[in-house]
């Protein structure tokens, strides 16, 4: 990407209307906190706003990324020449129609669930304590303690990089686990509809609490991380695999298999992108070796 590149995309998304920031450090932008630096970071605006800024990175060719909480990803410590588009606080309403709710792709997912909580609308207790958007849990399904995002979603709103508005019903995600129609690239998701079901304010509020304490007594919560570093295989659970195979606390630097629980490779304060891969390949060799079973990593690897 040349400076000029980088000085028309600004203008344009500047001009559109959206917030634009130069040189930003990607750690700060990710749970697990390391990244190097971006040269361009655009904040999504308005939903045509952000597609017309798509269409015209794709139309220039400009290479960018996609990012919202930055809490399933792992990015390398060195400059990454691409444009981020960070879905955040600029694509966040969300809003309630009966039985429906409505939100951006940058509405965290605490606060959709804690939304519906309020409205009296049970069904997304589980994403309370899971630390991501809504754009980035439609991306992977996010899920847990046997709910995930395919059992409300009603619709979803993306534009293609041709900048191309769609509305894709819940028939058309293709969600399976971890995975949507979009994990293969091609689309932003700017909003969705959840369908959730009328329930009791003091129930939910229970169950979250519920499912908050177990979080915080399983899970090294203490610590950075990107959650579950490892999908779960067929028939098993990597983090048991991972102990039975005396890896709990191995450490390469400032990254460590997590002693709380072995699913997750954790920051211990100062890891390189370098520690935790590091990590990542000793887990995946010996696992391989000794149990004969590939795990697979759930986060995204942002390696450039
Ligand atoms: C402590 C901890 C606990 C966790 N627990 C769980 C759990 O219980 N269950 C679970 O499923 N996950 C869990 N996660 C992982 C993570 O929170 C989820 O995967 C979450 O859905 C990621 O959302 P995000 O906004 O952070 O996405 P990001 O990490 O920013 O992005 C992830 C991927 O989605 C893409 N993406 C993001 N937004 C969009 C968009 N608007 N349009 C198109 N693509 C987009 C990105 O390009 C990237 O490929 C946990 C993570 C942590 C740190």
């Amino acid at each position: 990407m040349t400076t000029e590149e980088i000085i028309g995309i600004k203008e344009f998304a500047r001009n559109t209307g959206l917030g634009v920031s130069e040189n930003v450090s990607l750690s700060r932008y990710t749970t697990f906190g390391t990244g190097g630096v971006c040269p361009l970071m655009i904040e999504a605006g308005g939903i045509n706003e952000t597609a017309a800024v798509v269409r015209e990175m794709a139309e220039k060719s400009i290479p960018f990324y996609i990012i919202g909480k930055g809490s399933n990803l792992i990015v390398n410590d060195c400059e990454i020449s691409r444009v981020f588009l960070h879905m955040g606080k600029g694509l966040s309403d969300i809003s309630v129609s009966g039985n429906v709710i409505a939100c951006q792709a940058g509405a965290a997912l605490s606060a959709v669930s804690g939304f519906a909580r309020d409205n009296g609308l049970t069904g997304l207790e589980f994403a309370y304590g899971i630390p991501g958007n809504i754009g980035g849990a439609v991306f992977m399904n996010a899920g847990a303690y046997g709910g995930e995002m395919k059992d409300v979603v009603k619709s979803v709103t993306a534009c293609d990089y041709k900048g191309n508005i769609r509305v894709f019903s819940a028939e058309e995600l293709d969600f399976g686990y971890r995975h949507s129609v979009f994990s293969q690239g091609g689309y932003v998701i700017l909003s969705a509809e959840l369908l959730l079901t009328q329930g009791d304010t003091e129930e939910i509020s229970a169950k979250m609490a519920e499912l908050t304490a177990k979080r915080k007594d399983k899970q090294p919560l203490e610590y950075r991380s990107a959650g579950s570093t490892f999908k779960r295989p067929q028939g098993t659970f990597a983090a048991l695999l991972i102990e039975e195979c005396g890896l709990k606390g191995y450490t390469c630097g400032g990254a460590q298999v997590s002693e709380k629980h072995s699913g997750f490779v954790i920051n211990r304060g100062n890891a390189t992108f370098e520690d935790i891969m590091n990590v990542i390949a000793h887990v995946k060799k010996v696992v391989y070796e000794q149990r004969g079973i590939e795990l697979e990593c759930e986060p995204e690897i942002i390696r450039e």
